[in-house]
């Protein structure tokens, strides 16, 4: 089955960028089924990639492969052993630790994202071709790195786009327990695979978790660790030798898992847990005095679409103001966006108005992004989400 562009269309594609939107068809011959594999083909008949066609999206077929190879286990097991092999590289791959595997259209598997936690694989199927493809992804992965079990945390918004519905449960081998216990590159964190955000974890602010452990052992102050989650930063920050850090998430669960966390590594740090919205709970800690040599601010995604961006421009601002005043003078601002609408120029100039506001000055000493095992494709910008920045902030 083919899909054939317009005249003009192709032009992305040449450019290897992943994806074909429903504008730059003209014909589809035969009747594919969602997440089938088709051929897209050009206005002038030259053959371009093979992908699989989503008849729900916006994106009518995201590539496999821009090769004339066939869509099969073999082709499965080939990417699985190339995202091992760059994982490997990169010295990510322990047998008590966590990483991305696959980070989906960046590592040439649109909507195949698969998190490894020790011996378990946690994945995520989000678009039509990888729903169609799950038995084949599933099986390839573990060849290439057995596992215990595979478990499927499909139980997000984006699937909706695709035509697909929320799917969680055991895919392949044994069902995870409660919670897996990884090494996070020191301390060790307790990660809820089966109802935890995303996969379970945050793998992809680990090395940036690293840095402020770096952070904390040069100050050894206080820091406050604004959206928490199961408290990683803030743990770090212990490893690192902080006095004293505050834990703050509006999430009760989240912050149980902190706790535990804190408990399993033994750490006698000073912790204090505050469960709250963060907008009003900054505002409290500013106006009772609280400073900080370290405030961590890594708010979940406030823009999920351009439309939102003007709402979320202001939160972020608002909560940065708030993060720049709770700084002792010198400092640090580690400040972080996962919005993808928001860019990277548009996050400094926030932080710029929100310093100002705050009748702040500071420099940017460090820009930080998503760790090496989420790549960005080379002509896949979009996969680039995580901007963050480091501040003095004096
Ligand atoms: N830094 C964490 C991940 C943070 S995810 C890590 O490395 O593991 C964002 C967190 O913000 C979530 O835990 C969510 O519960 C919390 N959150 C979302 N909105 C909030 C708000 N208004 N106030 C406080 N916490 C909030």
């Amino acid at each position: 089955m083919d899909v054939v562009l317009k005249p003009g269309r192709e032009h992305s594609l040449l450019g290897r960028h992943p994806w074909v939107f429903s504008g730059a068809i003209k014909t589809v011959t035969g009747q594919p089924a969602r997440g089938e594999t088709v051929n897209v083909v050009s206005a002038q008949g030259d053959w371009l990639a093979r992908g699989a066609y989503s008849p729900d999206s916006q994106i009518r077929v995201r590539v496999w492969t821009f090769e004339d190879e066939p869509i099969d286990a073999a082709f499965f097991e080939r990417r699985f052993a190339r995202c091992l092999e760059l994982r490997k590289r990169l010295a990510l791959v322990w047998p008590t630790r966590a990483f991305r595997l696959c980070n989906a259209e960046s590592d040439g598997l649109p909507g195949v994202v698969i998190d490894r936690y020790g011996p378990w694989f946690v994945g995520q199927f989000l678009s039509a071709g990888a729903e169609a493809n799950k038995q084949a992804i599933v099986d390839a992965a573990q060849k290439v790195l057995p596992c215990s079990g595979f478990y499927e945390r499909s139980d997000t918004d984006a699937r909706a786009k695709e035509g697909l519905d929320p799917s969680t449960g055991v895919l392949a081998g044994k069902e995870p327990p409660e919670f897996v216990e990884i090494d996070d590159n020191g301390p060790r964190l307790l990660v809820d695979i089966k109802r935890g955000h995303k996969t379970g974890a945050y793998l992809d602010q680990a090395a940036n978790r690293r840095e402020v452990r770096r952070l904390a052992q040069m100050n050894r102050g206080e820091v406050l660790n604004a959206f928490c989650y199961t408290g990683g930063f803030g743990l770090h920050a212990a490893a690192g030798q902080a006095q004293r850090i505050v834990q703050l998430d509006q999430s009760a669960e989240a912050l149980d898992i902190a706790r535990e966390n804190a408990t399993l590594n033994e750490y006698l740090n000073d912790f204090e847990y505050i469960q709250s919205n963060a907008f009003d709970e900054l505002r409290k800690l500013r106006d009772a005095g609280r400073r900080f040599d370290l405030v961590v601010m890594d708010p979940p995604k406030f823009a999920s679409g351009a439309k939102q961006l003007d709402n979320a421009l202001r939160a972020y601002k608002d909560v940065n103001l708030l993060g720049a005043q709770l700084c002792k003078p010198g400092a640090w601002l580690m400040t972080y966006s996962c919005s993808g609408h928001m860019t990277a120029e548009l996050f400094a100039r926030t932080l710029s108005a929100a310093l100002a506001d705050a009748g702040r000055d500071g420099q940017v000493v460090q820009h930080l992004t998503q760790g090496p095992d989420h790549p960005v494709g080379a002509h896949y910008p979009e996969g680039l989400y995580l901007k963050g920045l480091l501040l003095r902030v004096e």
